[in-house]
């Protein structure tokens, strides 16, 4: 196949300012993709973010301060987008405790960021994507979207919900363009370990005498058979293949990329 979807599209990866989102971007920005990025930082982190996407080979970079607790503020970042044509929804956050002793804040927070917002994004961007006959909705799940852990109740409650969500507008779009147009689909991955700042306080839990080594060792131990890492820029090469045409066939699904995890 000799397309070079998604060159000249419009991309949208929130939560790019770090890890996995900021992988994906540089690797859509790499592929010709004009990249809108989202994402807390300091000026620096952001600057540096846009600096790599641009570096990678994006004709174009933006960065969208949105913070996705607040659905006005996705409303204006997508206005302010305009078109998309493949929209990663990524940002997330992490708490583990009990559920009995879970902060509601953490809840309403991870809730709200974790799900609700991919349900904005997808709202604003979805018509358009209908239109055009092309989209492609990314959304980073996780393996706790599959099964559970103990500690992170509303992780894992947004990340079922996230995949339910997915599935849904899967179906919807599912008649939309064609094989020529590459069609509008909406998947899930569902990455287990990647290291990225995210898991760094799970390391640490387990970085006996502050090796950090260890600390990952034991993480992997626990539950990721292969007992390796997955890279952020791993999961970005899935991402961008999901972006081909000849991925126009590929919808609803929700993709491990988890060493064994979740076959267990
Ligand atoms: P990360 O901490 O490196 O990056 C998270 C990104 O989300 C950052 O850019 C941050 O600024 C952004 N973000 C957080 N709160 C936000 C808010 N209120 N508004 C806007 N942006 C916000 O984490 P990561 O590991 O790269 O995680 C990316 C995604 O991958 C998350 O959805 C996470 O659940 C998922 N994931 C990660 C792992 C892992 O092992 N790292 C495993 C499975 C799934």
């Amino acid at each position: 196949m000799t397309d070079r979807f998604p060159e000249g599209r419009i991309a949208l990866v929130t939560g790019a300012t770090s890890g996995i989102g900021l992988a994906v971007a540089e690797a859509l920005g790499a592929a010709g993709a004009h990249v809108h990025i989202n994402g807390l930082g300091s000026s620096g982190q952001i600057a540096a973010a846009l600096a790599a996407v641009r570096m990678a080979g994006a004709p174009s970079a933006s960065h969208h301060v949105a913070d996705l607790r607040d659905p006005d503020a996705i409303r204006a970042m997508m206005a302010a987008v305009g078109s998309v044509d493949v929209l990663v929804n990524n940002a997330g956050i992490q708490h583990t405790a009990s559920l009995a002793e879970m902060p509601d804040e953490r809840w309403d927070a991870l809730i709200a960021i974790n799900l609700s917002a991919c349900f904005h994004t997808m709202k604003a961007a979805l018509p358009g994507m209908a239109e055009r006959g092309f989209g492609r909705v990314i959304n980073i799940a996780s393996v706790h979207g599959l099964v559970a852990s103990v500690n992170k109740a509303p992780y894992v409650a947004a990340k079922h919900g996230l995949i339910g969500l997915t599935k849904v507008a899967a179906l919807e779009m599912a008649a939309q363009g064609s094989r020529a147009s590459g069609g509008v689909t909406v998947n899930c991955v569902c990455p287990g370990w990647v290291e990225t700042p995210l898991i760094e306080p799970q390391i640490a839990a387990r970085a006996v005498d502050g090796d950090r080594d260890a600390g990952i060792r034991a993480l992997l131990a626990e539950k990721q058979p292969s007992l390796r890492m997955t890279l952020p820029a791993e999961i970005a090469s899935l991402a961008l293949w999901l972006c081909r045409r000849e991925a126009h066939n590929l919808n609803g699904a929700a993709l491990p990329v988890d060493g064994g995890w979740t076959a267990q």
